[in-house]
């Protein structure tokens, strides 16, 4: 299970919903897992993952 502090690279499957940061700058962006499968976008800085920061209960 993902948790708060873990790092995804682009292309990797969204684990959880909730609001991941670019390890490099720290701009949050909100990823959610309705759509199955769904993965990371690019990185937001070259060579940044996407770290998870808050996860979003589901409804
Ligand atoms: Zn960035």
């Amino acid at each position: 299970m993902a948790k708060v502090g873990d790092q995804f690279s682009p292309g990797d499957v969204v684990p959880l919903s909730g609001i991941y940061k670019c390890s490099s700058c720290g701009s949050r962006s909100s990823f959610s897992t309705d759509v199955k499968g769904k993965t990371f976008p690019p990185s937001h800085h070259p060579g940044a993952k996407w770290e998870l920061v808050e996860i979003t209960p589901h409804r």
